[in-house]
């Protein structure tokens, strides 16, 4: 067993093991058109076998052993996390870990209603909600499963109401698709609380067809909202924070872009991604992942496998953002629907 490593463990440009992105399934209830289009996430796509993905116990022993190299902030995704049944007891599993300060979920909102008390009585602090548009015909067309706007919104009251605000909503704008929409989400969220992050299209994976010409860069967003409601910038509330914030003049609140394709963050990037197969990433647009499913069924111990994910981080060097090519977007990127955003 190696010497105790200060902590937390850096990687090669110094940044922070901090944020643990979990995946819980690779599983989707929609198919929106930027992540998970309906023409490869078909009827016949093969998800994950059951016996692969990891377990609420597995789960749980990485989190706690993670904790000790520095992860403070856990968040929970997908595919769509709430598929997953009784995430809640996960959700109770994690809480209590030591180090865990901020256990949060990124949901497409669609099955919160029913599930957001549960969820808070279990530990959950906050949620994150995808929503990409206020008008059926649009969300309808992003999502591609003819889901309401209603119900997310209905969602999004249901956490409220559990106490898991303020509540992020995030939404992906792409040119010809839903950036006529930038201004009728910042409308509506506007003296909520509730702080929408309007995130560049990005070529994730391989198969959403990406172009720069769909980018809808945040200069541009922020330029649209800050002609109708005056926008002062505001710097980040921790290391790491991919949102620019900015707030409304006229104290309506904050209003967020994750600028990931034309001003990329990766210098403050303290994310490791684990895929529902207990695979781990140390990049959203990594192309390959590193095996810590066998690791857990193998008996090794817990500072067997803190070495192994301390040693991983530390030779950690990506900054895809800051060196994309048109020859890196074509890339055979890992889905972001296997790995979480
Ligand atoms: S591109 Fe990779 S390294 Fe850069 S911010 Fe995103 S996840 Fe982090």
């Amino acid at each position: 067993m190696q010497a105790p490593q200060p902590l937390p463990v850096l990687d090669t440009l110094g940044r922070p093991l901090h944020d643990l992105r979990i995946s819980v399934t690779d599983r989707c209830n929609f198919r929106c058109v930027y992540c998970m289009p309906k023409e490869v996430f078909g009827r016949d796509h093969a998800f994950l076998p059951r016996a692969e993905i990891l377990d609420f116990e597995e789960i749980e022993r990485v989190v706690r052993v993670l904790t000790g190299l520095g992860v403070a902030k856990v968040r929970l995704t997908g595919g769509e996390p709430l598929v997953r049944r009784n995430l809640e007891r996960l959700v109770a599993m994690l809480a209590p870990i030591p180090g865990v300060e901020d256990l949060t979920l990124t949901t497409n909102a669609s099955l919160l209603a029913g599930k957001a008390q549960e969820l808070a009585d279990a530990g959950m602090h906050r949620v994150t909600v995808s929503l990409d548009a206020l008008d059926d015909p649009t969300f309808m067309r992003m999502n591609d499963v003819g889901f309401p706007v209603a119900r997310v919104l209905d969602g999004i009251a249901a956490a409220e109401a559990a106490g898991l605000g303020p509540i992020k909503i995030n939404s992906v704008v792409r040119r010809g698709l839903n950036d006529h929409a930038v201004l009728d989400l910042a409308g509506h969220f506007r003296g909520t609380g509730h702080t929408v992050r309007f995130i560049e299209y990005m070529d994730v994976g391989h198969s959403n067809g990406w172009r720069m010409d769909d980018v809808v860069p945040a200069a541009e967003i922020v330029a649209t909202i800050d002609a109708r409601w005056s926008l002062e910038p505001i710097g980040p509330a921790y290391r790491g924070e991919v949102a620019n914030r900015y707030r409304y003049r006229d104290g309506a609140g904050e209003v967020g872009v994750i600028a990931s394709v034309t001003q990329p963050f990766c210098g403050d990037c303290t994310r490791l991604r684990l895929s529902a197969d207990g695979q781990l990433f140390t990049c959203l647009f990594a192309t390959r992942g590193h095996d810590l499913r066998g690791l857990l069924r193998s008996g090794a111990t817990d500072a067997d496998l803190a070495d192994s994910l301390s040693a991983l981080w530390r030779v950690r060097d990506d900054r895809y953002s800051e060196l994309r090519t048109a020859d890196t977007v074509e890339l055979p990127k890992v889905e972001m629907s296997y790995i979480g955003g």
